[in-house]
């Protein structure tokens, strides 16, 4: 029957296999562990990378050049401390036990902050730079599928994904519409939005990470790529389960608990839910930015199943288009 529903798919629908786990951990939270309690001052090993994975999501600027060396400096400090106001953890400009376990949860390729300006940290939902969006033309948005993970079945993660779309349909003006193929659309229909899977470097200037880190990103508006990674270990299953994983192949849900040892971000299932995921993703594509709200489905990091908006995200949204009907 899976197989059958493979079949189903337009011949040449890119798929992209799955790449098994090696490390037992993600190797950047092992870094960290080794720079706790590091004071300013010193350098260590490991402190470059901070530096990157800091500069990467939008807390050391991009201008800072000394992003490869090992030298625990103010700059640092100050974007860990920006990174800490962010998160809602305390202050302290350290690589402490609460920062180490927040950095290695998987989460969001977009970067929190987008306009670095010191410790000005808005209180909840935020835009990209200059607040892009859709006309007013386009409230009736269509989106496609350029490729899918050969794990997952299309008509699955069609649901997922047009579940996604309607939450955010329900508390705004857009409406949205799947068109079957990324093949099937002629010149005079192009999508507004173009999903898919991709690897590592996929040719858009931000590669993905491989297992762990980063899950997904997404392009500010009118762009419409909205990419995930498929080397997680995607689900669409409503409970968190797909009953894909697993079967015939190397890569299983049990693997992944194995070699990575039981998941804080994953304490009832071990699996990323992409209708999750998604629904944050959809939030970039119409414009919104990541949000210091934990609640809200636009904070930047995964912790479980969120199908849900929040207040939060409505405000935002609403803030950006003004209120459906
Ligand atoms: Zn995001
Ligand atoms: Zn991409």
């Amino acid at each position: 029957m899976f197989s059958f529903l493979l079949f189903f798919v337009v011949e040449q629908f890119p798929f992209v296999e799955p790449r098994t786990l090696e490390a037992s951990e993600h190797p950047f939270t092992r870094t960290l562990r080794n720079l706790k309690g590091i004071d300013k001052g010193q350098r260590v090993n490991g402190v470059g990378e901070l530096k990157s994975y800091l500069k990467r999501f939008g807390y050391l600027t991009r201008n800072d050049n000394s992003a490869n060396n090992n030298h625990f400096d103010q700059n640092v400090e100050l974007a860990l401390k920006r990174y800490q106001v962010f998160h809602n953890l305390r202050a302290t400009g350290e690589v402490d036990a609460e920062t180490i376990k927040r950095m290695g949860l998987p989460r969001c390729g977009v970067p929190d902050i987008i306009t670095p300006k010191g410790l000005v940290i808005v209180a909840n939902y935020t835009f990209f730079e200059g607040a892009p969006k859709w006309d007013e033309s386009q409230r009736a948005l269509s989106y496609t599928f350029a490729s899918n993970a050969k794990e997952l079945r299309m008509y699955d993660v069609s649901l997922a994904i047009g579940n996604a779309f309607q939450t955010w349909s329900r508390v705004s003006n857009f409406t949205f519409n799947e068109i079957p193929s990324a093949y099937n659309y002629n010149y005079n229909n192009q999508p507004n939005i173009v999903l898919g899977f991709y690897r590592r470097d996929h040719g858009d200037g931000h590669p993905f990470d491989g297992p762990g880190q980063v899950l997904a990103h997404t392009f500010a508006p009118q762009d419409g790529r909205l990419h995930f990674d498929v080397d997680e270990p995607w689900s669409t299953d409503q409970t968190g389960w797909n009953f894909g994983w697993g079967g015939n192949g190397g890569w299983g849900n049990w693997g992944w608990r194995r070699r990575w040892g039981p998941p804080r971000w994953q304490s009832r299932r071990n699996n990323i839910d992409l209708q999750t995921v998604a629904l944050h993703e959809i939030g970039h594509a119409l414009g919104l930015g990541h949000s210091r709200v934990p609640a809200s489905i636009m904070y930047p990091s995964y912790e479980g199943i969120k199908r849900s908006l929040s207040q939060d995200d409505v405000d935002g949204i609403r803030a950006l288009y003004g209120s459906s009907n």
